[in-house]
């Protein structure tokens, strides 16, 4: 009686030791599960946008794939920076863009290419890998795509092209400079650095800016939205009229587009414009 008494209890506690570990994990998932949910809550009252991480959504063009984001530490983390992001950005300024849905994923394709981001306003998305390039990439790079690929978005919004040609922006340029066929041919030409910020030429601050306007365009908005990338602006600015051109024909389009003058990139970048 005695022994059975003794297993029955033996029984229990391997029970409760059992129960417990399962306990606390099902807490900790579901906390991460929750607080996903609260980040995305707030960035979808925030930006007036829906995010989407967990399924997969067809784009316009029936080309990019995409993993959902299965890893909850990995995806707050990019939700926390992405929010703290795109708040730079003025109120309604993604309706005026027009993109209705961001979708978060991990190793995005285009054609089975590996892509930081898809910029589709046809359908009014924007897709953004959380790992980047298909790898461990930087914070840094992906806030650069953020700001960058956004940039693509708010061109289509004005002139209903993303690749649209300005000719005021081909004056500011020097006379026989030409810009390359598109950033599809960095994608080709993988060996060159492109993004390293090293003022290859007047008016660029990396050699993907050269591969086409709105290229160029896009990564000065980038570096203009970005606290690290800034400091490459304030470094250039009044050593090279071209670039002081630029981001002056930026900031003004920015300003008119977005309707205010009172925003993060004046109050970054107002008092340096204003006394060259
Ligand atoms: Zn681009």
């Amino acid at each position: 009686m005695l022994l059975q008494y003794k297993q029955t209890l033996i029984l229990k506690k391997i029970i409760i030791l059992c129960i417990i570990p399962t306990l606390i994990l099902t807490s900790y998932s579901t906390g991460k599960a929750s607080a996903i949910a609260d980040t995305i809550s707030k960035i979808e009252n925030n930006l007036s946008v829906e995010i989407v991480y967990d399924k997969i959504v067809k784009d316009t063009w029936s080309l990019v794939n995409y993993e959902t984001c299965n890893d909850s530490v990995e995806t707050i983390n990019y939700l926390t920076v992405l929010s703290r992001e795109y708040a730079k950005y003025p109120k309604g300024y993604f309706q005026l863009v027009g993109i209705k849905t961001i979708i978060l994923g991990k190793k995005l394709r285009i054609n089975n290419q590996y892509r930081a981001a898809v910029p589709d306003p046809y359908s009014n998305f924007l897709f953004l890998s959380i790992d980047g390039q298909d790898g461990d990439f930087p914070t840094e790079y992906l806030i650069h795509v953020m700001h960058h690929e956004l940039n693509h978005c708010t061109e289509y919004a004005i002139w209903k092209d993303m690749s649209y040609k300005r000719n005021d922006w081909a004056k500011c340029n020097r006379l026989f400079f030409r810009y390359k066929s598109g950033g599809e041919y960095a994608y080709h030409h993988q060996s060159i650095d492109w993004y390293s910020v090293t003022h290859p030429k007047k008016g660029f601050l990396n050699l993907y800016s050269t591969t086409a306007q709105e290229e160029d365009r896009s990564e000065l908005v980038a570096l203009i939205m970005s606290d690290e990338g800034r400091k490459y602006i304030f470094e250039y600015y009044s050593k090279d009229k071209i670039l002081r051109k630029k981001i002056k024909m930026i900031v003004g389009e920015l300003n008119a587009f977005s309707n205010t003058s009172n925003n993060y990139w004046e109050s970054n970048l107002g008092a340096l414009i204003k006394k060259q």
